[in-house]
């Protein structure tokens, strides 16, 4: 049998959650109650996350990705509705769009930010756009007032998707603080998790309700005691358990994104010079940036090898990466709506030499010397000029 050596250090992932012993403990206690689907921890975790987001409704679902479908419901986007939004994202923006009968159309990305370049988007406003739906980049949020401006010329409905950068703060206020429908991910892999779990931040008690019946099966109470459907809602009704972790993950909020800007500041520091990959915006208010991935593009142009090569040779050094994210225009799904190869340049330029290192908040800063090493040994071995 082969055993690996003492002094191996373990894999690190990409991503990683960081439940502590007091939060297992605190969701066994909620298995142990007896009720543990929806109640009383999910309306706590709500409370607590609209105290986050300055007051304003937050109802918790299942995922990020239940989230946004319903938020679409709830602007009531539907066949024959477009929606506007950006190439470089995660695959359920596009797919939620498809899902609620809507057709995507796509603008390219900020070259540095990533951002959705709203300089694009009134080009393609049209009678049938109904809304906007911009992903925020961890290191550098879309630019608000632009795109709420934006917005209120045309009378369309945003749906800011912050799934990668709960904690970052907009001049001074926290993400999902002001705007229209903001949605949020407690994925594993986001700054806190709650398992599986989502939001909506919305506006209002009367928008809270109506999200209420849109993630329980469309069931409204009527005045005899009995329950009726209007529309088809579906089933994504966050349980208490995982509501249990999000709470006690949500009060570890502050410090996680300390340890990530610091292992960031690492990343950025080691990076200056070398190894001559693209690095994300380093932003003058710091602090005020949360950071859920560090993703770099790789000077492909300069490498006798290809981006899965790299990364081959990182895993085979114990590092694991990431794509962040493919373009979505050029997968199957957006294609059938005419996108092709070269219509958003920078999206297919960031798509195609993007990697995401590891950065989560289990990580030292030894282990972030460590990437750096391996990327900088790789790229030095399989540069063309040799040098
Ligand atoms: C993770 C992610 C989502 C989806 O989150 P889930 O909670 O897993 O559904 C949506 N958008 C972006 C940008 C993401 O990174």
């Amino acid at each position: 049998m082969e055993t690996t050596p003492l002094d191996t250090p373990a894999p690190l992932k990409f991503a990683s959650p960081f439940l502590d012993e007091t939060t297992i403990a605190a969701a066994a206690d909620v298995l142990r109650s007896g009720h543990i689907t929806s109640g009383p921890w999910v309306e706590r975790f709500e409370a607590a996350l609209s105290a986050h987001c300055g007051g304003r409704p937050v109802r918790a679902l299942t995922s990020a990705t239940a989230a946004i479908e319903v938020a679409l419901q709830l602007a009531g986007v539907g066949p024959g509705d477009e929606v506007i939004t950006c190439a470089q994202s995660f695959f359920t923006v596009l797919n939620m769009i498809v899902k609620v009968g809507a057709t995507p159309v796509f603008v390219d990305c900020e070259p540095v930010t990533r951002n959705i370049d709203l300089g694009q988007v009134e080009a393609k406003i049209g009678p049938r756009t109904r809304a906007i739906i911009p992903t925020h980049w961890p290191g550098s949020l879309a630019d608000l007032d632009a795109l709420y401006a934006l917005a209120r010329r045309h009378n369309l409905r945003v749906i800011e998707d912050a799934a990668l950068v709960i904690g970052s703060r907009y001049r001074g206020r926290p993400v999902g603080a002001i705007g229209d429908l903001v949605t949020l991910s407690f994925h594993p892999n986001k700054n806190i998790t709650s398992i599986e779990g989502g939001a909506i931040v919305c506006n209002g008690d009367a928008e809270a309700k109506r999200i209420e019946t849109l993630r329980f099966h469309g069931i409204e109470r009527r005045p005899d005691g009995t329950r009726d459907v209007a529309f088809p809602g579906g089933k994504f009704n966050l349980p208490d358990v995982n509501a249990r972790i999000g709470l006690a993950q949500l009060e570890r909020l502050p410090g996680f994104l300390a340890v990530r800007r610091g292992l960031v500041e690492r990343y950025f520091a080691r990076f200056a010079t070398d190894p001559g990959c693209e690095l994300p915006p380093r932003p003058a208010d710091g602090d005020g940036q949360s950071w859920n991935m560090f993703c770099v593009l790789l000077p492909l142009d300069r490498l006798t090898i290809t981006r899965k090569e790299f990364r081959d040779a990182l895993a085979a050094r114990g590092i694991m990466t990431g794509v962040s994210y493919e373009a979505l225009h050029l997968s199957t799904l957006g294609r059938r709506f005419g996108y092709r190869e070269g219509d958003l340049p920078e999206t297919e330029r960031i798509a195609s030499a993007t990697v995401t290192l590891p950065l989560h908040a289990a990580m030292t800063t030894a282990d972030i010397d460590r990437v750096c090493a391996a990327c900088a040994e790789v790229i030095a071995r399989h540069r063309k000029d040799g040098r």
